[in-house]
């Protein structure tokens, strides 16, 4: 018999928990919240590793010290949540040589990197100008990051020092060239979260506000039966009449309304089948007759009604982002002010090259934490940690020479690969336009779409997705009241 309830909530990362959170706190508490992990928390999630917690996932509290308050962070504050402030921006000093294994001199450093943003930030500016402007707003979802990046050393970074820039460019400072809504409104400050409870414990405080725990409940144990833990959904159908839901062991949930906070990644993998399927738009593709930019490829949209949800699904770009942790017996990198983060320039762009100690949130803890992503995040999942572990001495040897210690022990998160996750966090292009955005978080029928990748302003973060659960689920509210009024008003014709 299928379980019934009024909305189903698929996911209990951040935004389902919160998007929950909200619908109890407007009476509506007949929910099931459907999660196909073991535990709540989703990309928020931390692991026991060399004796200190470490946060496999979301790791900062982003935008802090603005005009506005960044919601997380006021929670962070109400759970007195142990934080450090990190400073990216001396990582350029620390820009470790491939060859000689030595520091690049200060100013070498600083002048490349303030000329490689200055050139991103005219690119920028120019690419109103560029033929693929013409071209209406479909194509500036082309114009990605990498085309602004592509123009930043004249053919392309080429030398270790260029290719090192461009990634910490590209993967992490793209603040520097656009302003990003997080910084702008909330910030520039970023906290390291260095909690035993964790980042997640956040989450769990959310859950606890609204789901019942047992008294002597420790963090992780909510015994509250609307929550459904290791439910992998993987059918959903749905009709004016209402949803149903079927889950991988085969438990049928029935409801009203879903709200779907999934990854875009998980959304794009197929992993949940629809019926019907969601609306896919067609696109044409023809050659501008225009002189001036003759045989440009022009993009128009055909928007057949109800024809676009899977095309801006697969439009949005997915960022794989993982942090591999080294465990030491002792520490042989520098410490001490403005030596937090350091860089490897070698010849292959993202080869280990943006590493951090963790002696400022945990000190004596002995842990390096090297950040590879994309394709380089790929490829270390995809080999056992042996390896991984293998590399990365080599790297750490060429920087601080033959002597330093092995390391004792390693964790490669794999995000990727995590069918429940298929990636980090959503990538929009810089030049995004906003329907891609607005398509992504449009509801189909009853069908609501929630998550960091939905909110416009802040995709990507843990704030991102904290704000979009409150926004879908209040859109949620507004088509409940109104569905009773319509209901309430046609009484007697239904
Ligand atoms: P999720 O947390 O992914 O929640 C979705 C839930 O759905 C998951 O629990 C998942 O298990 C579940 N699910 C998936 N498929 C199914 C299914 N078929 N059936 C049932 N349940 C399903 N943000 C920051 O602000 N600062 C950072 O420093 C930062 N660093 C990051 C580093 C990494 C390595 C990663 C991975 C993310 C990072 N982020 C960071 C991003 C941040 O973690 C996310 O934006 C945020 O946690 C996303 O929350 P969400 O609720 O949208 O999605």
């Amino acid at each position: 018999n299928p379980t019934r309830c009024s909305v189903i909530i698929i996911g209990a990362g951040i935004s389902g928990i919160t998007a929950a959170k909200v619908l109890a706190e407007n009476g509506v508490e007949d929910v099931v919240i459907l999660e196909a992990a073991d535990r709540i928390g989703g990309r928020i999630r931390k692991e026991e590793f060399g004796g200190v917690t470490v946060e496999l996932g979301a790791g900062w509290i982003a935008g802090v010290g603005g005009q506005l308050s960044n919601p997380v962070w006021e929670l962070a504050r109400q759970s007195n949540l142990r934080t450090c402030l990190s400073d990216y921006s001396n990582a350029r000093y620390n820009i470790y040589d491939q060859n000689s294994g030595k520091i690049f001199p200060s100013g070498v450093a600083a002048e490349s990197y303030k000329k490689a943003v200055e050139s991103a930030i005219q690119k920028l500016q120019n690419h109103d100008d560029s033929p693929l402007a013409e071209t209406q707003s479909y194509l500036h979802l082309l114009i990605n990051i990498h085309y602004i990046l592509n123009y930043l050393f004249s053919s392309g970074p080429k030398t270790p020092i260029e290719l090192a820039i461009d990634f910490i460019l590209h993967d992490f400072e793209m603040a520097e060239v656009e302003p990003i809504s997080t910084y702008v409104d909330f910030g520039e400050r970023e906290y390291l979260v260095a909690d035993e409870r964790g980042y997640e414990y956040l989450v769990y405080k959310m859950g606890e506000s609204f789901l019942f725990t047992s008294s002597e409940s420790e963090e992780g144990k909510i015994l509250d039966s609307r929550l459904k833990l290791n439910k992998v959904v993987r059918e959903l159908q749905h009709s004016r009449n209402g949803v149903s839901v079927k889950t991988e062991d085969g438990c049928l949930y029935e409801a009203n309304y879903v709200i779907l906070s999934v990854s875009i990644g998980v959304l794009q993998s197929h992993l949940i089948s629809f019926s019907p399927p969601l609306p896919v738009r067609l696109s044409l593709f023809f050659l501008s007759p225009k002189s001036k930019y003759k045989n440009k490829k022009l993009v128009v949209n055909v928007c057949l009604p109800s024809r676009w949800k899977t095309e801006a699904i697969s439009n949005c770009d997915i960022m794989v982002y993982t942090k591999v942790f080294l465990k030491f017996p002792y520490k042989f990198w520098p410490c001490g002010p403005e030596k937090e983060f350091f860089i490897y320039a070698h010849q292959r762009r993202g080869y280990y090259t943006f590493w951090q100690h963790l002696e400022n949130a945990y000190p004596g803890s002995n842990i390096l934490v090297v950040t590879l992503t994309n394709g380089e995040s790929k490829r270390i999942e995809a080999q056992s940690d042996e390896e991984t572990m293998k590399e990365a001495m080599e790297v750490l040897r060429s920087m601080f020479g033959c002597h330093i210690p092995n390391a004792m022990d390693i964790l490669v998160p794999r995000w990727w690969n995590n069918r429940f996750q298929r990636g980090s966090y959503s990538n929009y292009p810089i030049c995004v336009n906003h329907q891609l955005i607005d398509d992504i978080k449009a509801p189909v029928g009853r069908v609501f779409f929630t998550g960091e990748h939905t909110s416009e302003k802040f995709n990507g973060y843990v704030h991102g997705g904290y704000l979009s659960g409150i926004d879908t689920s209040k859109a949620l509210l507004e088509e409940i009241i109104k569905e009773k009024e319509w209901k309430s008003e046609n009484q007697s014709f239904l």
